[in-house]
């Protein structure tokens, strides 16, 4: 044939034995991509001109050849689309072989697939085979739903059930808006903001939600706390109603804003509003326990408003109003 003016040119594999005659060997993968650069460099030497090709251009090509092929195989008898139909909406393009579509793939076939989820519009690969048949998702949706799973509280769990105190006063949720009182624990570590619903109060303040439900810390209202905390007093060095006037101390039977206190843990200039039980006849009335405790340094007795009873202060000569004075810390 070289005779008759042919010149021939063997693209052979890599691995194959000697021939005689010339051979350009391809070496790695052999496919129809590299046959034809290599037939390009040939033609090029004689003369012919050569069109190199765009990536699309080869991808409409190579997506002819890969759908007539399809259609001469015919279309499996359970296609991808059949066993996931809302694969549709998700497939974006076939990388594998260009133009095939779900509906000529069977589920297990390995093709690598461009996706999008259609519902958060992230842009992921995957085979057929992992989404028709082994039914994985998109994994950006599948994290997002399990923290939400993760979070989500059981009947009875939720923050509205367990503290409705720190509900009632729930805003919103810096950190995750879309949350609320119903679908957040009370430990969820979220920062909220929150409005005081003490009257007269409505400040509104943030913190994490742990700091409010922690039985350790409890907290509330800054703006309260620090009313209370001037309205009540400190005990300090341990002088309470308790220590310096338990004749009062006998007395007290609780604080009507504040019932876990005790006489110990009073302050005598405190100006919280205490309950009283007089000793002799049973009358119940509430005064300030700094109005009790003044009238019982400096009038030498504070009496009961209904029978008069008195509780005599026998130290006041002494004390002066020093009683009232050392319990104090000065109150506003
Ligand atoms: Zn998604
Ligand atoms: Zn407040
Ligand atoms: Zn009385």
């Amino acid at each position: 044939m070289a005779d008759s003016g042919l010149t021939f040119v063997r693209v052979r594999e890599e691995g194959l034995p000697q021939v005689p005659g010339r051979s350009i060997t391809v070496t790695g993968r052999f496919g129809a991509r590299t046959w034809a650069q290599q037939m390009a460099t040939i033609f090029i030497e004689h003369g012919v001109t050569w069109n190199e090709l765009t990536e699309e251009q080869v991808a409409v090509v190579l997506g002819a050849v890969h759908r007539t092929w399809s259609e001469r195989a015919g279309r499996p008898e359970e296609s991808a689309l059949d066993r996931a139909p809302r694969l549709a909406g998700e497939f974006l393009a076939n990388r594998t072989r260009h133009g095939v579509g779900l509906e000529w793939l069977s589920p297990g076939a390995e093709d690598m697939i461009l996706w999008r989820c259609a519902t958060c519009s992230h842009e992921w690969t995957a085979t057929v085979n992992d989404r028709a048949a082994s039914g994985y998702g998109c994994n950006t949706c599948g994290t997002r739903r399990a923290a939400k799973k993760r979070s989500t509280p059981k009947p009875g769990e939720s923050l509205a059930e367990t503290h409705p105190d720190v509900a009632d006063e729930f805003v919103r949720c810096l950190t995750r808006p879309e949350a609320t009182p119903r679908t957040m624990r009370a430990g969820a570590n979220e920062r909220c903001e929150f409005r005081c619903s003490a009257p007269g109060c409505g400040h509104v303040w943030r913190t994490h939600l742990p700091n409010r439900t922690r039985p350790d810390i409890r907290s509330g209202c800054p703006i309260c706390a620090r009313r209370r905390e001037s309205k009540v007093g400190r005990v300090r060095q341990g002088r309470s109603l308790q220590s310096d006037y338990p004749a009062l101390a006998a007395e007290f039977g609780g604080c009507t804003e504040e019932p876990d206190r005790t006489a110990d843990r009073l302050a005598p200039n405190s100006a919280l509003t205490c309950r009283w039980h007089c000793g002799e006849c049973g009358h119940t009335w509430t005064s300030p326990a700094r109005m009790r405790v003044k009238n019982y340094n400096r009038s030498h007795g504070t009496a009961c408003p209904d029978c008069g009873h008195r509780l005599r202060n026998s130290n006041s000569k002494r004390q002066g109003t020093g009683g009232y004075g050392q319990g104090g810390a000065g109150t506003g």
